[in-house]
């Protein structure tokens, strides 16, 4: 069966037909974190939601690209930085080397580049150079640059294609110059701000003047040089689509590469809203989580992702701490009868496949990312794997099967093999600890200490790997 989601850009559901002739290589690009705190737990919803995407991907044997940038030039960052006194990277460092320790202990797949907005100020300056040219941009008496939605639409292009916007309403030549803006405010967006005094020492130059990026032309900018003027697949959390998705589209297109009849993206995936404990997140309420604050309270990475996972993407989804209790009696039913096909299981001998609920959950799966059905297949397959191993009516041949079609399902799910399950859940509090053990050494410059940290980690299962983006943790 052919796998069908809801396509923003169409406001349908639609069938998934890669654009490679192929039908084989899949590019999905996905809005990151913007480095200015610890990401809370509704951005993880989406991370998740992203990663099951990618992993479904896979299942269905398509070689999936993943790009996911790391937003760390924004309205928001600056003010911290500023309010700090903090050199940019070094603020930003902080925030994003949490960012990915918590989407690991999560474990989602690392995407296969995540580039910073920082590092493409020479490709997001190009960018505006192209829409300047093509009459779509001009520089406004600050020195900063807007794109002229008045322009982009008497060029026949639509302003207005993932939501509907009422133009009348719209006076040409307003302009908003944050980052952020609701549907009524919609207006000539900034591309490039003039530097003003509160940018303190984060600005580059530019053919406008001194500056730094909007927003949302980093993402087009970093997008389109990662995967090229037109791609498969951009996903983000559902309060992504105006303006940020929205302007990345007039923006990429309006830069004219895409070759003709080809959009910039073909289908748009936005996840929904996160509610917890009933309400929308917030701090005052003290129902504003990280996933560090739910670490700490005891629970574990696997437990907080399963949890998200039970919730078709499109529903808002209300997360609880009861429903993470819950999460964790489901893991358990499901590990108590995975280690008893394992107990049983011996040898590598194996029983005739049992197609059934491969078919159940891909079917569930193709079904727009059903992901209630999925786990209501695999939860009845339980049951009825628990009854004949309670009948003693299961042979070591057939557990093979059976753990190896579990194992297939769970690369989707991504709930942890045994192995990862015993590492991962001992290491979620731990791991930070060494990292930070072995910074402190190395910035001491006692590299035996280091290497012994190195050492001490591989004989728990984990390398590490320091690459320009700091130090990263691996499985062996
Ligand atoms: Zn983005």
């Amino acid at each position: 069966m052919a796998l069908r989601f809801f396509n923003t850009l169409s406001r349908s559901v639609q069938e998934f037909v890669p654009r490679d002739p192929q039908g084989k290589a899949v590019d999905l690009y996905c809005c990151g974190p913007t480095v200015h705190d610890f990401a809370h737990i509704g951005n993880f919803r989406t991370f998740v939601f992203a990663d099951l995407v990618r992993r479904y991907l896979q299942f269905k044997g398509l070689a999936v690209r993943h790009v996911m940038n790391i937003t760390d030039v924004e309205d928001k960052i600056i003010r911290r930085v500023r309010e700090t006194q903090t050199p940019l990277r070094d603020y930003t460092a902080k925030f994003e080397a949490a960012f990915f320790q918590d989407f690991q202990a999560l474990n989602c797949l690392l995407p296969h580049d995540t580039p910073r907005a920082s590092e493409h100020i020479a490709d997001i300056i190009a960018l505006i150079e192209k829409l300047v040219a093509r009459g779509l941009a001009y520089r406004a008496a600050d020195g900063s640059v807007y794109f002229s939605i008045e322009k982009y639409q008497a060029a026949g292009a639509h302003y207005g294609r993932l939501l509907k916007l009422n133009f009348e309403e719209m006076r040409p030549g307003q302009r908003v110059s944050a980052d952020e803006y609701a549907k009524d405010a919609a207006a000539d967006f900034a591309l490039w701000k003039a530097r003003v005094s509160e940018d303190g020492a984060v600005f580059w130059p530019s053919p406008w003047g001194e500056g730094r990026p909007g927003w949302h032309i980093e993402c087009s900018a970093m997008s389109m040089q990662a995967l090229g003027p037109s791609f498969d697949l951009h996903l983000g959390g559902e309060d992504l689509i105006f303006p940020h998705h929205e302007d990345e589209i007039a923006q990429s297109e309006g830069a004219g590469a895409q070759a003709a009849g080809e959009p910039f993206v073909k289908y748009w995936l936005h996840g929904a809203f996160l509610l917890v404990e009933g309400k929308k997140m917030s701090k005052s309420l003290g129902n504003y989580f990280t996933l560090r604050d739910l670490l700490a309270k005891g629970f574990t990475g696997r437990e907080v992702r399963y949890l998200l996972l039970t919730a078709h993407y499109r529903e808002s989804f209300n997360f609880t701490l009861d429903g993470l209790q819950g999460a964790r009696a489901a893991l358990a039913r499901i590990d108590e009868c995975m280690d008893k096909l394992t107990e049983i299981g011996s040898g590598s001998e194996t029983a005739p496949s049992e197609p059934d609920i491969q078919q159940r959950f891909a079917e569930a799966m193709d079904d727009d990312f059903n992901v209630s059905a999925a786990w209501g297949a695999i939860f009845e397959w339980i049951r009825e794997t628990n009854k004949q191993l309670a009948e003693a009516r299961i042979s070591p041949a057939r557990a093979n099967t059976l753990s190896g079609v579990w194992a297939q399902i769970n690369e989707v799910l991504g709930l942890y093999t045994k192995q990862e399950r015993e590492m991962g859940e001992k290491l979620d509090q731990t791991l930070q600890k060494f990292l930070d053990d072995r910074a402190a050494a190395r910035k001491a410059k006692d590299f035996k200490r280091s290497d012994a940290i190195r050492d001490e980690l591989k004989t728990k299962g984990w390398a590490i790997e320091d690459t320009p983006k700091g130090p990263r943790l691996k499985r062996l």
